[in-house]
Parts: structure tokens; C-alpha cells; sequence
């Protein structure tokens, strides 16, 4: 066992900016992770990286992370496991390939609030 850290491949400031730069991006709006990856000029591979951060590191208190879970085009199956956010490769029902991406989206929940309050 050697006992070197492991040194993240990005430095941790880019990805605070980026992760900021993506909850912008799906704040109101469902996007997919090519999408994502598109406006975010990063590869589809760390977009799914930094949203599996955003997802466990959103504050619930002000933000909700939701996925609009991936369909499959052939038969209509939903892709409702939780926790999975990349696209699948194949249905288990019909074993069609073509899949809809799932989409993400965040809710800010405390906007919301005080709209109904105030
Ligand atoms: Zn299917």
C-alpha cells in the first residue's frame, strides 16, 4: 500500500465554478447531460460527475434536485431507479436500445416558498 492521496483530477476551485455554472444551467429548466455538456463546455463524462455531487451536496433547504427519469422510446418503460443518473444502455422489458435521456432539473424551493407567502 503506497500512501500518496489521491489528487482529484480537477482542481477543486474549476469544479465549485462549474457546479455553480451547471445549477444555473438546470435551474427551471430539464436538461439532459449532453445538454448540459454543450452549454457547460465540458465532456458528458464530468457533467454526470458533477451532478452526482450536486445531488448529494444541494442544499434541500433552498434547492430540490430532481430527474426526469429516462424512457425507453420502444416500449415507454421508465427508468425510475433512484440514485442511477446516466442513461441506460438497454430496457429490460423489450431490450430496445433506443433509450430518451433522462433529464435534470433543480427547483428552488425557498423562491417558491416566498412567492406563497409573500
Ligand atoms: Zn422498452
Amino acid at each position: 500500500m503506497k500512501g500518496k492521496p489521491k489528487e482529484p483530477a480537477v482542481p477543486p476551485e474549476r469544479s465549485e465554478t462549474l457546479r455553480q455554472l451547471i445549477i444555473e444551467l438546470i435551474d427551471g429548466h430539464a436538461l439532459s447531460a449532453k445538454e448540459i455538456s454543450g452549454n457547460a463546455g465540458v465532456s458528458v463524462k464530468e457533467v454526470y460527475g458533477h451532478l452526482d455531487h450536486i445531488q448529494k451536496t444541494v442544499d434541500t433547504k433552498a434547492y430540490r434536485f430532481s430527474i426526469v427519469p429516462a424512457v425507453c422510446k420502444k416500449c415507454g418503460f421508465m427508468f425510475r431507479k433512484r440514485g442511477r443518473l446516466k442513461k441506460p444502455g438497454r430496457c429490460p422489458v423489450c431490450k430496445g436500445e433506443t433509450i430518451e435521456e433522462p433529464l435534470f432539473e433543480i427547483d428552488r424551493t425557498v423562491r417558491d416558498r416566498e412567492r406563497h407567502t409573500g
